[in-house]
């Protein structure tokens, strides 16, 4: 389906594609909406596709004194943990705490009993040094008073917005998204209230103009582009955050590793992801264009591998050993704060005449903030809409397919979490080798044909960094299996060797700048 394809007029027309767009985009089609999303690049492009890929409840809003954000966030992610298995999975953390820096014991403990009793299980524990280093045995010992282990979760975040708009597109032809999709403008009538948006493809120049009654300004970093703050002294603040990515035998755990960074105290974290180990992250001001893809600098690089070397002085973790990196643009509000971490993470929405504008969500409440979104473009929406859905999140998935095409379980698993009720058409035509994971990772090379034809890739580096993981997981951004790629992916894709040359061109030039390892300084 291109934009030529798609019907004038929509109820409510949501800009971008990240997380929080996806999450209007599912529950405004519940709602019985005719809604389109539009994204200027592809889906989770943005930061939706780099963040720390944790779903958790914040316990950061809790030295803040934020409970109820707290509260909500601890709600959402054992709601996702129930209802999203293989896509959100529980995730032990490892915390030490020292006698000489972060917080004290006491602190901690209370923070970690609040955090507990809201999820209603006694989840968290402290164990003294000794017991401690069994649990993590390359830990900086020195002043050690010991250190507490608590649970959170983790996600593949960009399979997560995946997921929403694939479950979105279930409810039938009147819930639609593009990718590659931008809108520069809206347009307004007389009174001032929204009317439609001209639309242009991004590669094909095609363009459509929409008629609507409601827009979702859902653009992330980028939102002020469309709808400037309505605060003159509270503009958006656009802040980077990034990360290294190892292979998991530079530290094997099984735990995330949080730890206080020595030069300024800020946690850090080392979180085991997909086989691999993500460190990070930074949290400076991006001072670079909002446009290319951001990337890691060398003094980013240097920051994070101090915080290393600071924690885990027994092992040797090189650079040289290091997969790949990314980073992604906080869209922070700024209150006059000169420290980057110290401003508010929390979410706005502003509403002006149909145009609700939402920016700073975060990947774990996103479902609780598409309801205030769309609460907020009520008054212009159809009446009769149908009341928010308390149901489960997606879908039930399909019988177990696994079982014949001798699949092992973890990865049936992984796979329904990935891809809801179409796990089972991702291994219908697959050879047996394609049943196997690509070395390093957990993702089986059948997941490439099926995104390649059914996930609406223009690019490879759309497929590689983003429908799977293996740009960032795999040495040189996976470089050595793009002969094998080509060949599963040929047969559904209409590129002929002059496009395979230079997308695979373009892949290698992109991850050079955007996801390779730039020497620290
Ligand atoms: C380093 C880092 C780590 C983080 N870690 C976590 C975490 O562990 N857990 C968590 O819950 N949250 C985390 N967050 C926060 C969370 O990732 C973001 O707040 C969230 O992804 C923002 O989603 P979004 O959809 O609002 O924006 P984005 O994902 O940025 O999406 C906006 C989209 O709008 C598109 N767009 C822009 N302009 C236009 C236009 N004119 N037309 C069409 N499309 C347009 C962009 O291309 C982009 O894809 C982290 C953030 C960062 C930066």
């Amino acid at each position: 389906m291109g934009l030529e394809d798609l019907p004038e007029d929509w109820d409510l027309i949501v800009i971008g594609g990240g997380i929080t767009g996806a999450g209007v985009l599912l529950e405004a089609g519940r709602m019985g909406l005719r809604v389109l999303l539009l994204e200027r690049n592809d889906f989770a492009w943005g930061t939706s596709s780099r963040s720390t890929k944790l779903i958790h409840g914040g316990f950061r809003y809790l030295k803040e004194g934020k409970v109820g954000l707290t509260w909500i966030s601890v709600e959402e992610r054992e709601r996702l943990l129930r209802e999203a298995p293989g896509l959100v999975e529980r995730l032990g953390f490892l915390l030490p705490v020292y006698q000489d820096r972060g917080l004290g014991k006491w602190t901690l403990g209370t923070g970690f009993a609040l955090y507990d009793l809201i999820a209603r299980k006694w989840d968290h524990r402290f164990y003294d040094p000794e017991a401690f280093c069994t649990l993590s045995p390359h830990i900086s010992r020195d002043r050690l008073v010991g250190g507490f282990r608590f649970f959170d979760a983790q996600v593949d975040d960009a399979r997560l917005v995946l997921r929403l708009i694939a479950e979105a597109r279930a409810f039938g032809s009147q819930v639609q998204a593009l990718n590659y999709v931008t809108v520069h403008q809206i347009t307004r009538d007389a009174s001032g209230k929204v009317s439609g948006i001209p639309a242009t493809d991004t590669e094909t120049s095609v363009e459509r103009v929409f008629k609507t009654r409601a827009i979702i300004n859902a653009t992330g970093a980028w939102a002020e582009a469309i709808h400037p703050s309505p605060d003159r002294n509270c503009r958006l603040r656009p802040l980077r955050g990034s990360h290294l990515v190892f292979p998991l035998w530079v530290l094997p755990t099984c735990h995330a590793l949080s730890f206080f960074h020595p030069a300024d105290g800020r946690p850090i974290a080392a979180i085991p992801w997909e086989g691999s180990l993500l460190v990070g992250t930074t949290d400076i001001d991006h001072e670079g264009d909002l446009v290319s893809e951001p990337g890691i600098t060398p003094a980013e690089v240097s920051y994070l591998m101090e915080g290393l070397h600071d924690a885990f002085p027994y092992l040797s973790i090189s650079l040289k050993d290091c997969l790949s990196s990314f980073a992604g643009i906080r869209p922070v509000l700024r209150h006059g704060e000169s420290d980057p971490s110290r401003e508010s993470r929390e979410h706005v929405v502003w509403v002006h005449k149909g145009l609700v504008t939402v920016t700073g969500g975060k990947l774990t409440t996103f479902r609780r903030l598409a309801l205030v979104t769309l609460k907020a473009a009520r008054p212009f929406l159809p009446s009769g809409m149908t009341r928010p859905w308390k149901g489960p999140l997606f879908r039930p998935i399909v019988p177990d397919g696994a079982k014949e095409k001798g699949l092992q379980a973890p990865y049936w698993r992984r796979l329904c979490g990935r891809h809801g009720s179409a796990a089972e058409e991702v291994i219908r035509r697959a050879a047996p080798e394609d049943l196997e994971p690509i070395p390093g990772t957990n993702t089986l090379w059948a997941e490439l044909p099926f995104a390649a034809e059914h996930e609406q890739i223009r690019h490879l580096s759309d497929l590689l960094l983003r429908r799977v993981r293996i740009g960032l997981l795999a040495p040189t951004g996976g470089a050595r299996y793009l002969d094998r790629i080509e060949r599963l992916c040929d047969p559904v894709l209409p590129w002929d060797e002059a496009r395979w040359k230079m997308e695979r061109d373009a892949y290698l030039d992109l991850w050079k700048r955007s996801y390779g390892v730039p020497e620290s300084q």
